[in-house]
């Protein structure tokens, strides 16, 4: 007997939607979980997947990547590369791993919801697949690392980072539940599949993997790349839900979760991605600038995308592009700062020939930022690495948790019911002031060492609230101060 083709039983197998007659649609879709917009489930069923693929296939394909990934990996083993890499670039794949594994696992609740409550069978049908490929994505990222633990106790926080409330694990997790676990399946997919996948993974993946490949750990390189190839799968649950929406004329609340879910994205990407890329890695072996990479894949592949998908670039598109020239310097500057307050250790990474190349990829970045590392060489050099150390919490903005800082920021404060809200920025104002009630009660960790929480609210103790010193020791300078040394020794200070 033969098999029939996949195309002359997909669609048939899809249909699985059902008339139901002892609950009604409401019960068994519950608009706040599946986000039906109000369209008739006529609409819904129009439902096309552009990618189809049966359990079958989709079993093969997997079974192959993983068994590429972790044969490159098995075989490198043998080569010690971590144990004499760069502990810069380490600093990148503790951070990255600590970040990213368990939001994996996350991710697959956020698929799962679309499995469950997407109205359309098609949705559910890629969904599943979704949730499949998110578990993968986290075991693989917990995996990986596993063997590194016993090297190094930072890379302990692979697993256990999201089990603390160390203020980079509550910052990205802010976006992400936002983004991914509180919305409807609609808007989850919106969100998650377009605005997250679709407009910023790519730089990460597609960059990350270029620049640890040119770093010779292909390990790392050949990981990113078979999760990159199940994310542009998956990213395209999103069209066709977008399609049918603005086809009903909702464009403007498409536009909107759109807006919001790139923002929130956006801003742990400029600490995730901006800062090792322009930062951590040495510099003979950067691919291109962050810069370069969000204009090629953001500014003009996702406008594109965008475009395409009949929405309009996001409403805040000028000030966004600002903040790619600028945010990440001084993400940078944060982190390094507060070294002691995160899981692994950031290099300053900024010596003469570093600072040559950030001025040229960032014309006026040495009027900026340069002063700051200015003062941070001179304390290196007069031995007071002590005052160069920051102690206590930035001010944090409420949408994004991130610190408010850089050269003339400003805080945005608003008083609500007795509460005063700080934002960085026009764009994070904007998101809490469309849903106040869903940001407004959460505790950012400044909040925390007044209202008791942190108990006594000295440094030591928020230090040991935020698992440093519990997990592993936090961090330092990856180079021990090298790069500062190698400015003063130039003489380029007065
Ligand atoms: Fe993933
Ligand atoms: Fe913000």
């Amino acid at each position: 007997m033969g098999l029939l083709e996949r195309h002359e039983w997909y669609d048939l197998a899809r249909e699985t939607n059902w008339t139901p007659v002892f609950v009604t649609e409401d019960d068994l879709f519950p608009p706040e979980m599946s986000g039906g917009f109000g369209l008739p489930m006529k609409e819904w069923e129009s439902y096309d997947e552009p990618y189809k693929v049966s359990y079958r296939e989709y079993v093969g394909i997997q079974r192959e990547k993983d068994s590429g990934a972790y044969s490159v990996k098995a075989a490198l083993q043998r080569s010690k590369y971590y144990e004499t890499a760069d502990p810069a670039y380490l600093s990148l794949l503790k951070m990255h791993y600590g970040m990213m594994a368990v939001n994996e696992y996350q991710t697959a609740f956020a698929m799962a919801r679309m499995a469950r409550f997407g109205k359309a069978p098609g949705m559910r049908n890629m969904a599943t697949f979704g949730v499949l490929d998110e578990c993968r994505h986290g075991q693989i990222q917990l995996s990986f690392p596993h063997q590194l633990v016993s090297l190094d106790r930072q890379f302990d926080w692979t697993h256990r980072a999201h089990q603390t409330d160390n203020w980079s694990v509550v910052a990205a997790n802010h976006a992400n539940e936002d983004v991914m676990l509180t919305r409807d399946a609609v808007t989850t997919s919106i969100m998650l599949n377009f605005a997250f996948e679709t407009g910023l993974t790519n730089v990460q993946m597609i960059g990350l993997s270029a620049d640890a490949a040119n770093m010779g750990d292909y390990t790392f390189s050949n990981l990113i790349t078979s999760i990159q190839s199940d994310e542009s799968r998956h990213a395209q649950i999103a069209t066709p839900l977008i399609e049918i929406l603005l086809r009903n004329g909702r464009k403007q609340e498409v536009q909107q979760i759109v807006d919001v879910a790139f923002w929130r994205v956006w801003r742990t990407f400029v600490l995730l991605t901006g800062v090792p890329m322009d930062y951590w890695f040495p510099l003979e072996k950067r691919d291109q600038s962050f810069k370069e990479y969000m204009h090629e894949f953001v500014n003009v592949q996702f406008a594109e995308q965008l475009q395409d998908a009949g929405l309009d670039l996001p409403w805040y598109w000028d000030h966004f592009l600002g903040e790619i020239e600028t945010a990440h310097h001084t993400a940078q500057a944060v982190f390094w700062s507060w070294r002691d307050s995160v899981f692994w250790n950031p290099t300053g990474g900024v010596g003469p020939e570093e600072r040559a190349w950030l001025e040229e990829k960032y014309p006026g970045w040495n009027a900026a930022y340069g002063p700051f590392w200015d003062m941070v060489a001179e304390n290196v050099a007069g031995g007071n690495e002590h005052l160069t150390q920051a102690i206590g919490m930035p001010a944090l903005c409420t949408t994004c948790q991130t610190a408010i800082a850089g050269p003339g920021a400003r805080v945005r404060q608003i008083e609500r019911e007795g509460r005063r809200h700080n934002f960085c920025s026009p764009v994070c104002e904007w998101i809490f002031g469309l849903e106040p009630a869903r940001y407004a009660d959460f505790d950012s960790i400044v909040d925390r060492l007044y209202n008791g929480v942190i108990d006594p609210p000295t440094p030591e103790n928020l230090l040991a609230y935020m698992g440093i010193g519990v997990i592993s020791e936090g961090g330092g300078d990856a180079h021990d101060y090298a790069w500062a040394r190698e400015r003063t020794r130039e003489g380029a200070l007065g």
